[in-house]
């Protein structure tokens, strides 16, 4: 389980996340939504142990979040691949597991690249494959490496939409079939609900209110305004996207956000 309580982080006098509390069950798979600048990344670099809370508490099973990277328990997976331009990408799956001193598995890394949709490609180099190939690449490393737990911050964020939408499908089949927890950042509404069993409505804006805010710190920190369980039947596909009710937990979503801001 990850454990977040009364989390505060500040970056010298910019207070980037205010008392943020929110527990998320093995296998949950939480959405966190929000506009640009409000501590998404931020919020998501702690539970990782990349940023130190400045208040607050953080655990991943029990556990303070460094150790649990240590043991290669969290896998992470940003916006930008990631990948080694220099490595092909078999050798890019394959390689955080062996520097994490993991049991190789190289045909387990093939398999995982031929359900995403690289069969063929096990040779490529990243210059060699498009966006959506690049992250599929980027999200089968996070998975061989045997993380129980993805952290992905924006991972669809550079893809053309209908590249978005299939690779959104194509996440909830691995996470079906590989029974991961995953802290998925997004600033798409329909994507946070489409992928989400609860969905975290962060805002705030730090360092945007006013000319002062910036050098004073006194914007506003982000904060979780709003939680939605989103009752969507799985598994999901294309066709939620044209459905009512999928409609109707997106326009409340957007009500949070909008309410807040
Ligand atoms: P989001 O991911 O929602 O866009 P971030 O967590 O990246 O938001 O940033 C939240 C706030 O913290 C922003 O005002 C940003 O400028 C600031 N910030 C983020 N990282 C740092 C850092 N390393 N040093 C100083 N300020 C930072
Ligand atoms: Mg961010």
């Amino acid at each position: 389980m990850i454990h977040v309580e009364d989390l505060s982080v500040a970056y010298g006098d910019l207070r980037a996340l205010d008392d943020v509390s929110v527990d998320i069950e093995p296998g949950e798979f939480v959405t966190v939504v929000g506009p640009s600048g409000c501590g998404k990344t931020t919020l998501l670099r702690t539970i990782g142990g990349l940023e130190s809370p400045t208040a607050g508490r953080v655990s991943v099973d029990g556990d303070p979040p460094e150790v649990a990277q240590a043991d290669a328990r969290l896998g992470f997976v940003f916006q930008d691949h990631t990948l080694l331009p220099w490595k092909t990408a078999l050798e890019n799956v394959t390689f955080l597991r062996r520097m994490a001193g993991k049991d190789p598995d190289p045909e387990g890394a093939r398999e995982l690249l031929a359900t995403t949709g690289l069969d063929g490609f096990e040779d490529a180099r990243p210059a060699e494959l498009s966006g959506g190939m690049k992250q599929r690449v980027a999200i089968a490393r996070a998975i061989h490496l045997g993380a129980d737990v993805l952290l992905m911050d924006e991972p669809f964020g550079e893809l053309d939409e209908i590249t978005r939408d299939e690779m959104s499908v194509e996440i909830l089949r691995l996470w079906r079939e590989n029974r991961k927890t995953v802290v998925f950042v997004t600033h798409s509404v329909p994507e946070a609900v489409f992928l989400g069993d609860r969905c975290l409505v962060v805002a705030g804006s730090p360092a945007s209110s006013g000319p002062a805010a910036s050098t004073t710190g006194d914007g506003t920190p982000g904060r979780v305004v709003a939680e939605f369980d989103i009752d969507l039947p799985r598994p999901r596909d294309e066709s939620v996207f044209g459905s009512e009710a999928f409609g109707r937990q997106v326009a409340q979503v957007r009500g949070a956000l909008h309410d807040d801001a």
